[in-house]
């Protein structure tokens, strides 16, 4: 069985940076880039926030250069997926897409997250038909249309300005009275003329004839002013959240209760010796690229002290 010394799980900011790391580092680490290679930063526009770019940098190219930095100093990047690990003693034996075993004396997780959907069966129904997730990515298809955005954070408020940039108009749906977005955000959604903030809303299903054309609607859920209605829109985004993608190892490693991993005193520690958590699988508040590119560089010198104890 091949033994690897330092095995990376995931192609993000995180990943890369690890991978950066620990091949300078001669740990000739190994990277399994997911299922999304280049995580989820290749479905954004342009990154204004990552210091080095003053004019900003497409997502893509960022990643793109990343993987170009740690491919220069000699990291092994493979396409798959890690489809379960054992833990239960080093060298840790991991399987790759179902079938072929590794084993590795160090484990770098950084698998990142995903986007949460409410789990209505009219989501997979449309699915690319109309049902998006990400604005950036698939914005561009409802120009001079009419979309919707649920959620009521950052994230929303950032896809309903950026959709206002495409679309006719824009319904942001919060279930809430309140916005839980920054208040710069909150701002700039409530100030929008092209945005209309549905308060006291929820979505309970979608219509339409192939796709997406209109979005059934409840008022004051669970009020005496419960009101069930409908609105014509082409396009209905999710902006609810993430689910850290940590499933396949739960069994052996601790994660809080909404599935993000703990790790130990701030450093990307886990309860498992010699197994790391880089990025937004153990990061519930900030979910930066520039701070999952730390916790990644943080990780490889975790397992470079390892491997020398
Ligand atoms: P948040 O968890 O902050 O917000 C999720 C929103 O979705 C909340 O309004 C929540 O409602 C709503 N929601 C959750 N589940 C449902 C549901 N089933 N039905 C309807 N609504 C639902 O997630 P974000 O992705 O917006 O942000 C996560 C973190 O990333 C935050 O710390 C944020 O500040 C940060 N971020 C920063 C950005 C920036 O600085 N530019 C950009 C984007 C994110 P409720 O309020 O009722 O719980």
């Amino acid at each position: 069985m091949e033994l690897i010394k330092c095995l990376i799980i995931g192609s993000g900011p995180a990943g890369f940076t690890a991978a950066i790391y620990a091949s300078r580092a001669n740990l000739s680490p190994v990277l399994y880039e997911g299922p999304q290679s280049g995580g989820q930063l290749i479905t954004t526009t342009v990154v204004e926030n990552f210091p080095g770019y003053p004019e900003g940098v497409s997502g893509y190219d960022m990643m793109e250069d990343m993987r170009a930095q740690a491919t220069r100093f000699g990291a092994d990047i493979r396409n798959g997926i890690i489809t379960s690990v054992d833990f239960s003693s080093a060298p840790y034996t991991v399987t790759v897409d179902g079938s072929v075993q590794i084993q590795a004396e160090t484990v770098i997780i950084s698998t990142g997250a995903s986007a949460k959907y409410l789990g209505l069966p009219d989501e997979t129904k449309y699915a690319g038909r109309g049902v998006s997730a990400c604005a950036t990515c698939d914005g561009f298809f409802f120009r001079k249309k009419t979309v919707a955005v649920v959620g009521g954070g950052d994230t929303a408020c950032e896809e309903a300005a950026y959709l206002s940039t495409l679309a006719a108009k824009v319904y942001l749906i919060v279930r809430k009275n309140y916005l839980r977005a920054s208040d710069i955000m909150q701002k700039r959604v409530l100030e929008n003329p092209k945005i209309e903030v549905l308060f006291g809303h929820n979505a309970e299903g979608l219509t339409g004839e192939n796709k997406v054309q209109g979005v059934k609607l409840v008022k004051d859920l669970g009020l005496p002013t419960e009101e069930h209605y409908e609105r014509e829109i082409d396009g209905f985004f999710l902006a609810i959240g993430h689910k850290p993608n940590s499933d396949v190892f739960k069994p052996w490693i601790d994660t809080d209760e909404n599935g993000y991993i703990k790790t130990i005193n701030g450093t990307p520690m886990t309860n498992i010796p010699g197994v790391f958590a880089a990025g937004d699988v153990a990061d519930p508040t900030y979910r930066q690229a520039i701070c999952a590119a730390a916790s990644g560089c943080k990780a490889a010198i975790e397992a470079e002290r390892y491997l020398n104890k």
